[in-house]
């Protein structure tokens, strides 16, 4: 339902948190946050963002860099191991998504019978389990590049945002009929689903459109279709 990003120098937890706060008004049942931190630190659950802020609080997750979500459930019951985000079997790459994947019951049969143990019931845990399996066992593929030939294999609608361990100074992000914008700061980058978490930071930003993803670093970004086509933005 709701997406937000941060990659820089400052306390992503709280710049996500309030980020998400602003997207409250479009309704969700649950909210999690992944920081990356060496490993990945995730905090989730059913419930408002205040829930979510409660955990933090009880155990803070640090960072420069993360990804938040507030989740609008549509395969899988509003709980604590639905919510998002989403991590792949080894725990090294965490996931938030908007949208639906429609072939997700065919990928996760593949996935399955290559060996890959699904813990959710949702339709985004697919995305995160495909792209490990291919960065695993494809020839010299870059996370960039496994997230790339993953979305080539999935049906539906995305807005994504995901954060690897190999590659801790980049948040991937790719959207398909599910809005995501970045917002471009100084020595700072912002994503978000809808503007509002980004307007109090900075003027400047960038809306993806369908086919799209961007590499995403505190220092600035990189558009490209899924095709692997480089774009220049305005
Ligand atoms: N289909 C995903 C789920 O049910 C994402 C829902 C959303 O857009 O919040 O978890």
């Amino acid at each position: 339902c709701g997406i937000v990003g941060y990659i820089g120098n400052q306390s992503a937890s709280d710049i996500i948190v309030k980020g998400l706060e602003r997207l409250e008004y479009r309704g969700y049942d649950s909210a999690g946050i992944a920081l990356m931190n060496g490993a990945l630190d995730i905090k989730k659950g059913k419930g408002k963002v205040q829930a979510l802020k409660n955990k933090l609080k009880a155990s803070p997750a640090k960072g420069s860099t993360g990804i938040g979500h507030t989740r609008w459930a549509t395969h899988g019951a509003p709980n604590d191991v639905n919510s998002h985000p989403h991590i792949s079997e080894s725990g090294d790459i965490a996931l938030v998504h908007n949208g639906i994947i429609e072939n997700y019951n065919s990928l996760k049969k593949e996935l399955q019978n290559k060996g890959r143990t699904f813990h959710t019931d949702t339709d985004t845990e697919v995305i995160v389990q495909l792209i490990e399996e291919i960065y695993e066992n494809g020839e010299e593929v870059s996370f960039e590049k496994a997230v790339r030939l993953a979305l080539k294999q999935v049906v539906g609608t995305y807005g994504l945002a995901i954060l690897h361990v190999d590659e801790p100074d980049r948040i991937i992000v790719a959207r398909k009929g599910s809005p995501l914008l970045l917002g471009i700061g100084d020595g700072e980058m912002f994503i978000a689903s809808d503007a509002s978490p980004i307007v109090g930071y900075t003027k400047k930003v960038v809306y993806l459109d369908d086919g799209e993803m961007a590499i995403v670093t505190k220092d600035g970004y990189e558009v490209k279709t899924i095709e692997d086509v480089s774009l220049t933005k305005k």
